[in-house]
């Protein structure tokens, strides 16, 4: 087997040319990458750079505070995963500004881990209705798609804020300013959807990339490869978790996901709409489906791009213009126990990685790690 230190000695022989920059979009890569310290431990010409990988991060503000509205003025159970709890919206001083807060104000608020725990949450309360705030990207929206196919309780309805990552990196690419030369492209949504999804990167865009899983062995070898069909000019779509990503995916969960949802265009918090970057429920769900049975309490002002709190530059960090630590609030008003942003909140935030890991220099400072912009 191919260790760490045996890819990081053949990153470090290679004639890397003079900056090459390598985007991740998986809050999980860019944990592993920043615990295992791989920022220091590479030439220092390589920049790895974190993208679009964190779906609480980019979850619209108007959903948040939906669920926030449901939770407090209607009779219901509210759900969501735990690090939702903790994410802020823009809204006056004495209101509830997170789940968390409304919880405080009374409002029957759970965190869940999974989909089959809110089922199970809704068949103990069957007089109550209870409903799942369903927000994640493709590999937590598929579990919800999974659940309503076998059946839920009758009383259990789906707030859902799902969306598809490929589309981000696509707007990326489609811009005059991407911000990286090679990709590597998360494992997890790659065993739901398949390794093909990311072909474009490689077919229409002409940018190396492979396929990594969360180990350091994984990452380091899809580095590797990008750099490789960098400097050998080749281009392909390599697969380095090869173990779990299989071609074509898991079409079950496909099916589950084309069953119940259909894909729309889709607003992500401080950046905007996203063609074609979305989950919706479908007609068969409709009687789960929390935005047809409940009312909607976000206006039109609320559902407007770049809604993150003041001086808070979560959008660019999500879309690697520039790095956690090049924020002027990070470290200073913004710390993971009082969040300013939601890049700060989840375990798969950027800003909440690079601070957990260590990463605390502001840009700049003398022992700066490898982050020119
Ligand atoms: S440091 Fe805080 S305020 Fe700055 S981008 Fe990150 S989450 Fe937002």
């Amino acid at each position: 087997m191919t260790t760490a230190s045996d890819w990081l000695a053949r990153i470090r022989a290679l004639p890397l040319p003079e900056r090459v920059r390598i985007m991740n979009v998986c809050g999980g890569h860019e944990r592993s990458i920043t615990m295992a310290g791989l920022r220091h431990a590479l030439p220092q010409n390589i920049e790895l750079i974190p993208g679009p990988g964190c779906p609480v991060c980019i979850c619209p503000e108007e959903d948040i505070y939906e669920a926030i509205q449901l939770a407090l003025n209607e009779d219901i159970v509210l759900l969501a995963y735990g690090d939702m709890l903790r994410v802020p919206v823009n809204v006056p001083r004495a209101a509830a500004r997170t789940l968390e807060a409304a919880r405080a104000q009374g409002a029957d608020v759970r965190p869940v881990a999974s989909p089959v725990e809110a089922a199970r949450i809704a068949r103990e309360n069957p007089d109550i209705p209870v409903i799942f705030f369903a927000a994640g990207f493709e590999t937590t929206t598929a579990p919800t798609a999974a659940l309503l196919v076998e059946g839920v309780p009758d009383n259990l309805f789906i707030l859902l804020s799902g969306r598809l990552t490929w589309p981000a990196v696509a707007l990326l690419l489609n811009s005059d300013t991407p911000g990286f030369d090679a990709l590597v492209a998360p494992g997890h949504v790659a065993t739901i959807m398949g390794p093909e999804e990311w072909d474009f990167v490689v077919n229409l865009h002409g940018i190396p990339a492979a396929v990594a899983g969360f180990t350091t062995e994984s990452l380091l070898a899809a580095m590797y490869s990008t750099l490789r069909q960098l400097i050998e000019g080749r281009r392909f779509l390599d697969n380095c978790y090869p173990e779990v990503v299989r071609p074509g995916g898991n079409r079950i969960a496909q099916q589950h996901l084309h069953q119940t949802m259909d894909v729309c265009d889709a607003n992500w918090r401080g950046i905007g709409v996203i063609p074609y970057s979305g989950f919706v429920l479908n007609e068969t769900c409709r009687a789960h489906d929390a935005r047809v049975h409940f009312p909607a309490y976000a206006d039109d002002a609320r559902r407007r791009a770049g809604e993150m709190p003041p001086g808070c530059d979560c959008a660019k960090v999500v879309l690697g213009r520039i790095y956690p630590n090049e924020c002027r609030l990070f470290g200073v008003a913004c710390q993971p126990r009082h969040p300013i942003g939601p890049c700060m909140v989840s375990d798969e935030g950027a800003c909440r990685i690079w601070w957990s890991g260590g990463l605390r220099a502001p840009a700049g400072a003398a022992d700066r790690v490898n982050v020119t912009p």
